[in-house]
């Protein structure tokens, strides 16, 4: 089973419940922080990394001496990343979204595929938990190559064995959240109860709705605003599975990179309870 602990917004404590859940969760896991920009999983659970690869996107590059400027692939790239200028073919590595589709094309062979460095992936456990995740390399634009390659490593670990997989997604609507949730069979969305929060949560919603995958809600921050989020819950049929308390000591407790989950008893209830209902959720036995 795999979950995906998504935000509207950022801030609203998506990792928080990402690594607190991880902690919790009652059969084998993995931790997967998918939010390459911004990776911040590994400051709660703490993993011993056992490696760290750099990860590559294919990027086509021209031979002129091969190249008879028939244009074929500068007509087929749909991102502009390949263009006649004068006598010559250039590529522009940045925009190359890697599909490979002019290597392929160009009667001549004279296109070869070469490499550009999207990041890294790091491996590695987090006591019992699998820890996986990316970084993307500062001046990278594109971060879904990225998660791919993240994505294409917690398959293989799947394949493995049984383990179920938490995924800690990029916040937002645009395409690497979209990209972190598309494999995922739960989306567990974390909100919290002020109006931007609200408005944003409304824009996660709808923009995952079509994906049809079984969705949740966990509100953060419980007892700030008002009851909106609630309202909308209950008339879209989406299921509230946990309300972490607006607390002083959680606040703290995240400054200080400490799993909440680990705070006292209740929060571990909480988080249990929660690991449980996603379980239930989706139709699985939590002992399996
Ligand atoms: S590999 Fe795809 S995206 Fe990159 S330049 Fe060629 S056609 Fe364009
Ligand atoms: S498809 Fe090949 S031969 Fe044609 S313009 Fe591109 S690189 Fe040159």
């Amino acid at each position: 089973m795999i979950v995906s602990v998504a935000s509207g917004k950022g801030g609203t404590g998506k990792t928080t419940v990402a690594a607190s859940l991880a902690s919790v969760w009652p059969r084998p896991a993995a931790a997967v922080d998918l939010d390459v920009e911004e990776p911040n999983l590994d400051l709660f659970l703490d993993p011993r990394i056992a490696s760290t690869q750099r990860a590559y996107i294919e990027v086509p590059v021209p031979d002129p001496a091969g190249c008879t400027l028939c244009g074929s692939c500068v007509e087929l790239c749909q991102f502009k990343a390949i263009s006649r200028m004068g006598p010559s073919i250039l590529v522009f590595p940045e925009m190359c979204h890697g599909c490979g589709g002019c290597i392929g094309i160009c009667p001549e062979n004279a296109l070869t595929p070469g490499k550009r460095e999207l990041g890294t992936v790091a491996e590695g456990m987090a006591g019992d938990i699998r820890f996986l995740s990316g970084r993307l390399r500062v001046g990278e634009a594109m971060s879904p190559p990225l998660m791919r390659e993240v994505l294409k490593r917690l398959f293989a670990l799947l394949g493995r064995g049984p383990t179920d997989a938490i995924i800690d997604a990029p916040p937002g609507v645009s395409c690497p959240a979209v990209n972190a949730v598309m494999e995922s069979d739960v989306i567990l969305l974390v909100a919290e109860p002020t109006p931007f929060g609200f408005h944003d949560f409304v824009l996660a919603v709808e923009a995952f709705a079509p994906f049809k995958k079984t969705m949740g809600v966990v509100i953060n921050r419980a007892g700030l605003g008002d009851g909106s989020i609630h309202e909308y819950c209950r008339d879209v049929g989406l299921p509230i599975l946990a309300e972490i308390p607006f607390d002083r000591s959680i606040a703290e407790a995240y400054s200080r990179g400490r799993v909440v989950a680990s705070l006292d008893e209740r929060l571990r209830g909480v988080f249990s309870e929660l690991a449980a209902k996603l379980l239930a959720l989706s139709g699985e036995d939590a002992h399996a």
